[in-house]
């Protein structure tokens, strides 16, 4: 499992060899550890200041209350929805859509998927921006291709395909009927008289379930920041997950026809920002981009599926490729790297440093943080050889270590710099003010029409009761925040003792195993949901609870193998990763199973195992009366 990984096999598209071949020879440049590490401390000091993790509480804030609103899809009027199913889905993202069509493998029958959105899709339903894609490849991001018989029609698939797809799969397993969209569930409550969840809506829903799966994923709280003034904007503003067409005109991939005289800021270079700059930069008037950390942007090189792919493709290509995949990105020694791209150079490189055989600890970290600053130099060339401007090509450049924030790739961010209407802003510590007519950072006041945040969401850091969005009151009235106050507490990062028949769906930071792919990762939870329900129907049990010694058992086994990364993680650029500057905050107990990122080939065995063995060690069951 920690051999060092073989170099990787070819088969690189002309556009990125170039770029890559750079960190086989280096740069040229030196490499002067101290000074490598001083200016990164100098860039991440910037950064630190008072405030920067503020962020607007959507779900009361009166004067931002249209930010949460669908601009997709009317909210339809209906009557409240009173009855009983056999499963309830919070979530019809990826996570939820493949439990549902797991449970319905399993034989459950009434099953009911939730969700605030207007349709299916999760994420994909929101973010509609101009320029939206998956930067993970599409054959492994996009779930149950071989069942459905699809292909992506390219490498990396725009946001509209994937949400089509997995309205796609919704339908194969009969989902969207009973589905209740554009409902938030408020809260849920175990009835132990009835062994059953009651679910309870904004709509004036109340449903009776036997099996409840918290679907809810990670990217689904906006992350709006909390900057002076900004309630006092006279224009339009809106979230990168809420894009306003109305307003600019277009569509996710049609140019913005009503920009041409509007002057736009963007907030944000992370994944959104990164790729709905150029879009905007087609047709807007003017772009100002605020940038308070240059994220490291790698080739991206998307391209068409090759005609024949398809064909060539043998039997549980898939599940082969979503393997291959995440043992490259382990430093699992594999033949060929399939996916080749990126991820599995870049990122699987700097997790898994080559180690020559007796390399001393001391020499493999002076080692490691070479190939570490070699990788980040081909990032910053990158900057410099693309953008003309030198000032807003230094600006542009990234001077962290690669693992400080979550890398992007993309191919025409920098490029839009060379638009005489695009200009870039450096604001490192953050923006200073908003007036009603537009932004001041470092005293300069910059006009707009209209603020666009791309700034993101509150992802895997923020701990699941919160993201769940919703209350989850247990056995002994206990509700699932007060449960966690002190850190995740489960077997499995899937079951949660005081919630009996209730799965969530496995995710990072909450004792389950971290995946770039989380397609991956809600497919084993989905399957574990899926084939546990189906064992249990088989033997009778009407209710599965978790017992103290597996839940104690299997959060120490979580704390015991934490590895400790504050000191990496202290000298990183603020990020979430480094919950903005404070990795102290990191709680052992939201750690993943076998330390780090998490050991995924050894998780899913073991749940393998364990399913099969049916003898549900730390569970306690109650049979139905009539079972034997
Ligand atoms: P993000 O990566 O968190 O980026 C948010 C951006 O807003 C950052 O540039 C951040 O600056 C900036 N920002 C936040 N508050 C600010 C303030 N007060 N002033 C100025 N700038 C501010 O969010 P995201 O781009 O939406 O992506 C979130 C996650 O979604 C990603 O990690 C990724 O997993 C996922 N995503 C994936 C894809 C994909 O292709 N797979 C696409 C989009 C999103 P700092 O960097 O300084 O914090």
């Amino acid at each position: 499992m920690t051999e060092p990984p073989q170099r990787l096999a070819g088969g690189l598209g002309d556009a990125d060899r170039a770029f890559r071949s750079a960190e086989q020879g280096g740069t040229g440049k030196d490499f002067d550890p101290a000074a490598v590490r001083a200016k990164y401390l100098e860039e991440r000091d910037k950064r630190i200041v008072v405030g920067r993790a503020d962020i607007r509480e959507l779900d009361t804030d009166v004067q931002f209350a249209d930010f949460r609103k669908d601009p997709f899809n009317p909210v339809e009027d209906r009557e409240p929805v009173v009855n009983e199913v056999d499963a309830v889905i919070v979530g019809g993202g990826i996570a939820g859509v493949l439990a549902g069509a797991n449970l319905r493998k399993a034989g459950v029958q009434r099953i009911r998927i939730i969700d605030e959105a207007g349709g299916i899709g999760g994420t994909w339903y929101w973010n509609r921006y101009p320029g939206v894609m998956c930067d993970v490849e599409s054959y492994i991001y996009m779930p149950m291709l071989e069942e459905l018989d699809f292909m992506p029609s390219q490498r990396y698939a725009v946001g509209e395909e994937i949400r089509g797809h997995l309205d796609a799969v919704a339908q194969r397993f009969d989902l969207n009927g009973d589905a209740l969209f554009h409902t938030r569930v408020m809260c849920t409550e175990w009835l132990e008289d009835r062994s059953r969840w009651s679910v309870r809506t904004d709509r004036g829903d109340v449903i009776a379930c036997r099996w409840y799966v918290l679907a809810t994923g990670i990217l689904n709280l906006m992350k709006l920041p909390t900057i002076e003034g900004m309630e006092s904007f006279t224009g339009p503003s809106f979230h990168t997950a809420r894009w306003d067409y109305e307003y600019t005109g277009g569509s996710p991939s049609e140019p913005l026809d009503r920009l041409s005289d509007k002057t736009v800021a963007l907030i944000g270079t992370g994944a959104s920002g990164i790729q709905c700059l150029a879009p905007l930069a087609e047709s807007a008037k003017h772009v100002y981009v605020f940038q308070r950390t240059p994220s490291a942007v790698g080739v991206r090189d998307n391209r068409p599926t090759e005609p024949g792919f398809a064909e060539r493709l043998e039997p549980n290509w898939q599940q082969d490729r979503m393997d291959n995949f995440q043992a490259t990105i382990l430093g699992v020694p594999v033949g060929a790297d399939l996916v080749d791209d990126g991820w599995t150079h870049h990122y699987a490189l700097v997790r898994n440093p080559p180690r020559p055989e007796g390399m001393a600890a001391p020499e493999y970290a002076r080692s490691a943080e070479e190939v570490d600053f070699r990788i980040m130099e081909t990032h910053r060339q990158r900057v410099a050889d693309t953008v003309l401007d030198a000032a807003t090509a230094e600006i542009l450049k990234p001077q962290y270590r690669y693992l400080c924030k979550r890398p992007c790739f993309h191919d025409e961010f920098l490029p839009a710099f060379n638009n005489p209407n695009v200009t870039l802003i450096d604001c490192p510590a953050g923006i200073e003010r908003i007036t009603p007519s537009g932004l001041v950072v470092n005293g300069e006041k910059f006009d707009v029409d209209c603020i666009i945040y791309g700034t993101g969401f509150e992802a895997e850091m923020t701990s699941l009761p919160r993201r769940a969005h919703h209350v989850i009151v247990g056995r002994d009235n206990l509700d699932l925040a007060t449960k966690w106050s002190g850190g995740a507490s489960t077997l499995f990062g899937m079951l949660i003792r005081g919630f009996p028949n209730m799965f969530v769906m496995p995710a990072p930071g909450q004792q389950a195993v971290i995946t770039v792919n989380y397609t991956q990762l809600a497919v084993l939870g989905a399957e574990f949901v899926g084939r546990m329900v189906s064992i249990l129907e088989e033997r009778g049990a009407d209710v599965f609870e978790v017992s103290a010694k597996g839940e104690e058992s299997w959060t120490r086994q979580i704390v015991e193998s934490t590895v400790d990364a504050s000191g990496f993680m202290s000298a990183c650029t603020p990020s979430r990763l480094n919950f903005e500057g404070h990795p102290e905050q990191a709680n052992p107990r939201n750690g993943n199973y076998g330390g780090g990122v998490g050991d995924w080939f050894g998780y899913r065995e073991l749940l393998d195992r364990w399913l099969k063995a049916e003898s549900f060690d730390g569970l306690e069951l109650t049979m139905r009366s009539n079972s034997i």
